[in-house]
């Protein structure tokens, strides 16, 4: 009989809490926008520090209240208890990003706890993967190794920027309840969804918002279980996905071989796409209670407060927008991705639209153009006008191509009915008269055409469809397709 394989997989996800201000001092938290980096976006380094997020001696933290309300916030979105009475606490850190030597964190009374995520698990069923914490605590700054201005090239030094010092973080646990790469990108993707839907977190991966550790081992049915390794520095969906496919794999191999690995600390390298045994041996982190903050306290009537102003979760809405709108998942999913894109919908539904013209042309047209650069919120197309027009193509005034031209002339600043008079398309689009003079033009213009049709050799119509082209796009699109096709197939008396 063979064994089977189960893997058995953690997630620790660290996401950057949305505040005006870092956690313990006054330092603006809007470090990106400036000039001094490469890529353009990231402030000068060391431009927003000061001693209390340097951690020089003497200085003392204050907190920002503010991070506890949005801590608050995610682990309610997350399903998960407060504790109405929690305290910070000191870990033990030794590195050169973090010159006190400890960052301040939670131990055993994170903010929230006992929560959990719902994914569609690998068997396409619903599957809740619990979560064990969130709690909160302090970034570090950012060492990037090596020489940047070429000066002392091939030596090894480094350089530190303590912007990222003291932005606030929300660590969140999962349970050990992910069985598979693809359920991890899952329970990620959700994961970001649901903070960036309540405001709590921009999780932006490409300015490292959001970073990826993962506890893996693998169960096998005879009994043994491979050693836990915790794999750290993945810092986007497709890293995760691929750094735990790696370690599953060499689980396996190691289990196979009748051995059990060994418990380490790994990092993932995304170049090499492999992990390696990190050099620093995992060290037990000691936490003592920070004696410079005062206890941290959640008023019940806070989290009320909180609980009744979360906005729709992302499953709900996606529930929601299948039952009373008849989309597919595929169209729900990529509707309720972010806020602004299934709220654009919702309106223009209410506003009057077909959910299926409306689910069509914010998928396509819509979204093309936000890809563009457009951003939803300020997109100059409001979902009420695009309602208007999508309601008088379903009424039949308006073909789709013509539609399509007037929706480019609203994206250019124009109005509904500016752009309709641009277009020259009147309200009732094209007179008899004129689609009937269109169409015998046309067929004089396609007499050979017209044999073939005559003769029979037209079996699946497409020739009728090729004239019936024709006819559309001597009409600027303004005809509607089926009224064309039929004064067409009267013409030809068929
Ligand atoms: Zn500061
Ligand atoms: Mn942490």
């Amino acid at each position: 009989m063979s064994v089977t394989y189960t893997p058995v997989i953690g997630l620790e996800v660290h996401v950057q809490l949305k505040t005006k201000t870092k956690i313990f001092c006054g330092c603006s938290a809007d470090y990106y926008g400036g000039t001094g980096s490469d890529s353009g976006f990231a402030a000068e380094p060391n431009s927003h520090i000061c001693p209390v997020c340097m951690g020089l001696p003497g200085t003392m933290p204050v907190f920002n209240k503010h991070v506890a309300e949005q801590a608050v916030k995610g682990g309610l979105a997350l399903n998960c208890k407060i504790h109405e009475s929690a305290y910070f606490s000191r870990k033990a850190y030794y590195y050169a990003d973090m010159t006190k030597n400890f960052q301040i964190s939670q131990d055993d009374l994170p903010i929230a706890y006992q929560g959990y995520l719902e994914i569609i698990g690998d068997d396409g069923g619903v599957k809740r993967v619990r979560i064990n914490r969130l709690h909160i605590e302090e970034d570090v700054g950012k060492l990037s190794h090596g020489a940047s201005d070429g000066r002392l090239e091939g030596s090894s030094y480094s350089n530190v920027d303590y912007n990222r010092a003291g932005m606030p973080l929300a660590e969140i646990v999962s349970e050990p309840d992910i069985s598979s790469a693809r359920e991890a990108f899952e329970y990620a993707v959700m994961l970001r969804r649901i903070l960036r839907y309540c405001g709590v977190s921009d999780a932006d991966m490409e300015k490292g918002m959001m970073r990826f550790d993962a506890n893996v081992s693998v169960k096998c049915s005879d009994g043994r279980r491979s050693k836990r390794v915790e794999v750290k520095n993945m810092n986007s969906f497709r890293a995760l996905e691929r750094a735990i496919d790696y370690e599953i794999k060499r689980h396996t191999e190691i289990l196979e071989k009748g051995e059990e690995g060994i418990k380490e600390t790994r990092h993932w390298n995304d170049a090499a796409n492999s992990t390696s045994a990190s050099r620093v041996k995992e060290a037990l982190y000691k936490f003592i209670v920070e004696p410079d903050l005062p206890p941290l306290r959640v008023p019940r009537e806070w989290i009320e407060k909180e609980k009744k102003e979360l906005p729709e979760m992302p499953k709900q809405k996606w529930d929601r927008f299948r039952d009373s709108f008849g989309l597919s998942a595929d169209d729900a999913d990529v509707l309720t991705e972010s806020l602004d894109v299934a709220d654009y919908f919702e309106s223009c539904v209410k506003s009057g639209a077909n959910p299926a013209r409306a689910n069509n042309w914010v998928r396509t047209e819509v979204l093309r153009a936000a890809n563009e650069g457009a951003s939803l919120s300020n997109f100059p197309v409001k979902p009420e006008s695009l309602a208007e027009l999508l309601t008088r193509v379903e009424e039949g005034k308006f073909s789709t191509t013509l539609a399509k031209q007037i929706f480019e002339l609203m994206r250019g600043g124009k109005s509904l009915a500016e752009a309709v008079k641009e277009t020259g398309a009147s309200e009732g689009g094209v007179s008899a008269d004129k689609l009937s003079e269109t169409v015998v033009k046309i067929l004089e213009a396609n007499r050979d055409v017209i044999d073939e049709i005559n003769s029979g050799k037209d079996k699946n119509g497409k020739k009728v469809k090729f004239l019936q082209g024709l006819i559309m796009r001597e009409l600027k699109g303004q005809a509607k397709p089926d009224e064309a096709e039929k004064v067409l197939k009267e013409r030809l008396g068929i």
